[in-house]
């Protein structure tokens, strides 16, 4: 164990400490009160894409309620996890943390609906895909500060942002493409940021389902570690109601998650004799992990919501109605760059420079921007043909 004298707490020998720390693209001078790593956590706060998350689909669209999740309630909730999973794991909480929060950043309007439209439109270019998207919003699109781009934020940051990328991508981004040439893992604090993300959204969405009347609890109860909770919960308070039972149950399971996450890599750290963040880097499987048998139960309960969440007929027609308008604003900007707030932007741009700025422009906006823009430009057609 070591101290670290900038985050006032002791860190395992395979955390990210300022030691090993990869510095930022930019040379900055030290801050005053804050560590690196919660500079970077602040910066994240800070931007104009993590206030954007707050109208940005989860699940369900924005406008559809406001007790549903939106991006930023889910990326504060995943945040919540992976501090608790960091801290009992004593590796770097503020790292972490920052990650987690600027983890879906470049998420576009109607959640995954949006990436899939937007992804079509541009496949004769690179595509589009929302976690390398949150890269370039930190690396070039915010728009801050004056002696650099993007939010300048450390290697270690960047390095939990970008989760999965591409052989082709990963050979232009340099160092940070490396470990998925190489096959190699990122740090602990990235891969508890990746797995906080799956045990957030899987919890929480049990409960937006439930409140929506999409998911009932009889297709909850087809998995044995929601329908053991039950059992144990009613009859601890055999005289609670349903809401807070439903409640207590997610809960439950949620704690089951993290407990069995924490013990499993701790022990998978003692048995590999793990003690550098090259040796945690160097493995060829993650080191955070759950137990063969939690795995399952993880696994049985991402099958269900899929099945009978994401895939129901209402979360599809919503899908449906998001792409229609995620690819007909990108065609109305493709024809029409006048319309767009870049003024450099015209028909004379070249395509794929063009196609980039527009992406970039529909990416950025939250669910009820892209509808009142959709609208306008809709009604604007309509003008133009009487
Ligand atoms: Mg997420």
């Amino acid at each position: 164990m070591t101290s670290d004298p900038q985050c006032s707490t002791i860190l395992a020998p395979y955390a990210v400490t300022p030691d090993v720390c990869r510095g930022r693209i930019y040379a900055e001078s030290a801050p005053r009160w804050r560590s690196e790593f919660q500079r970077d956590r602040d910066r994240v706060i800070h931007s104009a894409a993590f206030r954007r998350l707050e109208y940005k689909t989860q699940v369900f669209v924005n406008h559809e309620g406001d007790m549903f999740r939106t991006r930023l309630t889910h990326s504060l909730e995943v945040a919540q996890i992976a501090r608790t999973i960091a801290r009992a794991l004593a590796v770097n909480e503020d790292l972490t943390e920052a990650i987690a929060l600027a983890h879906d950043l470049g998420h576009t309007p109607f959640g995954h609906a949006g990436q899939a439209a937007l992804n079509a439109c541009m496949q004769e270019y690179d595509g589009f895909e929302h976690n390398f998207h949150s890269l370039r919003v930190v690396d070039l699109l915010e728009e801050r500060y004056p002696e650099f781009p993007g939010l300048n934020l450390l290697f270690e940051t960047r390095e939990g942002i970008l989760k999965h990328c591409s052989a082709q991508r990963a050979r232009q981004i340099g160092e940070l493409g490396r470990r998925f040439l190489d096959h190699l893992q990122p740090s602990l604090e990235a891969q508890i940021a990746n797995v906080a993300d799956e045990i957030a959204y899987n919890h929480h969405d049990i409960d937006d389902g439930l409140r929506a009347g999409l998911l009932e609890i009889g297709h909850l109860r087809e998995l044995s570690l929601f329908q053991q909770t039950e059992i144990e919960v009613t009859a601890r308070w055999p005289t609670l109601d349903s809401k807070r039972i439903r409640y207590t149950v997610i809960r439950e399971m949620l704690n089951h998650f993290v407990s069995d996450l924490i013990t499993t890599t701790r022990a998978n750290i003692e048995t590999l004799g793990i003690s550098s963040v090259d040796a945690v880097r160097y493995q060829s499987e993650p080191l955070l992990g759950f137990s063969a048998l939690v795995n399952r139960e993880h696994l049985e309960l991402k099958r269900l919501l899929r099945h009978q969440l994401y895939e129901h007929s209402q979360v599809i027609e919503m899908a449906e109605r998001s792409k229609g308008i995620v690819k007909n604003l990108y065609s109305a900007y493709m024809d029409s760059p006048s319309s767009l707030p870049n003024m450099k932007v015209t028909l004379a741009t070249k395509e794929p420079v063009r196609a980039q700025i527009v992406a970039d422009y529909i990416a950025g906006m939250t669910d009820r921007f892209a509808i009142a823009e959709y609208t306008r430009i809709v009604n604007a057609r309509i003008l133009c043909t009487h």
